[in-house]
């Protein structure tokens, strides 16, 4: 079958080569700002090593290209010249890198300059940088439009400071950019409505949901399944149930049904976990935001319109602006002070190999069956099920942080480094040392229980700490806290927990650390999942 996006190669000379990567789909963005269809040629690349770098799922693979190629479509709608190398084309020409796909175009084009955005990424902003040395290609990085908070804005904020608290951060955001404000004061007389927020759904469980808007795979979809099975066939997650948004007119309306059908309930259940409910009143947004095939002031302001017209209450207003300019940013600051260093913090020296059932979501544990068994289904997990079951379990278990980070950037469709490292490595395993938090998330199954119902389908009980039917959640828990007392001894954060463990008898603190140390071995003894081809030898030529 032909391809859709398939084109001849442009032989014609060009002046600048216009890079666009997989998550730049913007065609406001700095990229087009002086682009001249005469002399001007958009570069856009399908490369193996970037669903190869990490063992990246089917559908984030899917989500990237899939969106790439409409994208494309659209340039060429417009008259925009567009070179695109779709992944078949590439593995032809022994292509497996951005570096060698730009190399190759180069020589095709004899183009003098690259122009793009500051890639997302630090590893890709090298890889352009020494592909443009090595060919002696002047390169353009130009500022990222897409965040309301440049890098520059986020060194100014943090100078000086010996502590950085995102609260704050927030704050400053919510003011330079008027979000939810009455003159000088936040709206309804509070910065923060999280009293309000963070219910969970009690014995009855979340009733009806809202059922949220499903994009059918269209021709160019279904030709990029074909395509990533073909190429990644080892890799993990499904395509059966792949409805993500790929165009900008469908995320616009993804946009508009979450505003309308869950946005009022947002924040009441914002981190409420149920049985077979992947998105209860999430947006399921980040990966359009993280494509950047959705402004995040655009998303704002259809929040705050929302709570203007008497659709959606303040507090589900402020938890949901809360994610997108305050934490959406923040990390993204944090990423860009942190990298290179991030990838390799380790402060809780944590050794552990991550568990082999990460990749298939075969464990009788109740609440992680759950979330990457969805994960591997959608790509899609939400924030508590992230942070307080896949990650709580990955710290208390003490998997080395970089297998943690490596798994995150695989498998899930809104996976971009310069937000999914600091959320895992900061956030969720406090390899970074508290940079990013001011303790570590750590709880017990209990907190898991109060807030889901995946513990009465599960054989362990979230308050035993030992015996046979003991929840390895809460055994870890308390395994972590007697691990890193001295380490924490001084976190005020920290006092009321390691007060508690404290007080445990020594015998039951016996007990506990050697069931723990028994869980690590059970998990530690399952065969490894199976690693693809691509992940052992070279896919396509010589491996760089
Ligand atoms: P909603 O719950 O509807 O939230 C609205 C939006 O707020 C999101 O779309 C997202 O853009 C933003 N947001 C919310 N929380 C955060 C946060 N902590 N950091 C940055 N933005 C946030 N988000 C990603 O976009 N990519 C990732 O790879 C990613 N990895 C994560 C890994 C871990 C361990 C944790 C704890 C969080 C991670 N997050 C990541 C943040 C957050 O979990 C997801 O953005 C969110 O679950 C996406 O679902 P949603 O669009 O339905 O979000
Ligand atoms: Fe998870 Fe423990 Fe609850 Fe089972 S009992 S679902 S392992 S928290």
């Amino acid at each position: 079958m032909p391809s859709l996006c398939s084109e001849p190669p442009v032989s014609s000379r060009a002046r600048h080569l216009v890079l666009v990567l997989g998550d730049q789909l913007d065609a406001r963005s700095a990229a087009f700002d002086d682009f001249d269809s005469r002399h001007d040629q958009v570069l856009m690349a399908e490369v193996a090593s970037e669903s190869t770098h990490v063992w990246s799922s089917k559908p984030r693979t899917a989500l990237f290209l899939s969106a790439m190629r409409h994208f494309a479509a659209g340039l060429r709608g417009q008259g925009i010249p567009v070179r695109y190398l779709q992944l078949g084309e590439s593995q032809a020409l022994g292509i497996r890198s951005l570096g060698e796909a730009l190399r190759h175009v180069q020589l095709e084009t004899g183009a003098g300059m690259l122009v793009c955005v500051q890639p997302g990424d630090w590893r890709v902003r090298q890889e352009l940088m020494t592909t443009c040395k090595e060919l002696g290609l002047a390169l353009e990085l130009r500022e990222d439009r897409h965040f309301l908070c440049s890098a520059s804005d986020f060194e100014a904020f943090t100078r000086g400071r010996t502590r950085l608290v995102m609260e704050f951060f927030y704050r400053a955001m919510r003011r330079k950019h008027r979000y939810l404000m009455e003159g000088d004061e936040p709206a309804g007389g509070r910065w923060n409505f999280d009293t309000d927020n963070r219910k969970s759904f009690g014995k009855k469980g979340p009733g009806a949901l809202p059922r949220p808007v499903q994009f059918e795979p269209d021709d160019i979809t279904r030709e990029v399944f074909a395509q990533v099975e073909e190429h990644f066939e080892g890799h993990p997650g499904s395509l059966e149930s792949f409805a993500w948004p790929v165009t900008r007119e469908q995320v616009l309306q993804a946009l508009e049904d979450f505003i309308e059908h869950r946005l009022p309930e947002f924040g009441t259940y914002e981190d409420a976990m149920w049985t077979d409910e992947p998105w209860l009143y999430h947006s399921r947004l980040s990966a359009a935001l993280n494509l950047k095939l959705l402004n995040p002031r655009e998303v704002l302001e259809a929040a705050e319109h929302a709570w203007h017209r008497g659709h959606a209450p303040l507090a589900a207003v402020e938890g949901f602006v809360r994610q997108i300019l305050g934490w959406r940013e923040y990390v993204r600051g944090l990423y860009w002070q942190a990298m290179p260093a991030l990838l390799q913090a380790n402060a809780l020296e944590a050794n552990e190999p991550l568990p082999a059932f990460f990749w298939t979501g075969r464990t009788e544990m109740a609440c992680l069956r759950q979330a990457l068994g969805q994960t591997l289904e959608h790509g899609y997990a939400h924030h508590i099920q992230r942070l307080m079951v896949i990650g709580l379990y990955a710290q208390l278990l003490g998997v080395s942080p970089v297998q943690v980070h490596e798994w995150f950037l695989a498998v899930y469709v809104d996976a971009v480094e310069w937000v999914e490292a600091p959320n895992v490595l900061g956030m969720s395993q406090f390899a970074d040392g508290g940079r990013l938090a001011t303790k570590p998330y750590v709880a017990s199954g209990k907190y898991i229980d109060s807030m889901s119902n995946y513990c009465s389908q599960c054989p362990y009980n979230p308050r035993r700490a030992t015996g046979a039917d003991a929840c390895p959640f809460t055994t870890l828990y308390w395994d972590f806290l007697l691990r890193h007392e001295p380490r924490f001894a001084d976190n005020p954060r920290m006092a009321l927990q390691l007060a508690n463990a404290r007080r445990l008898p020594a015998e039951e603190r016996r007990v506990i650390r050697l069931q723990a140390a028994e869980h690590r071995k059970t998990v530690r003894a399952e065969p490894p999942a199976q690693l693809p081809l691509s992940r052992q030898e070279p896919l396509f030529g010589s491996q760089d």
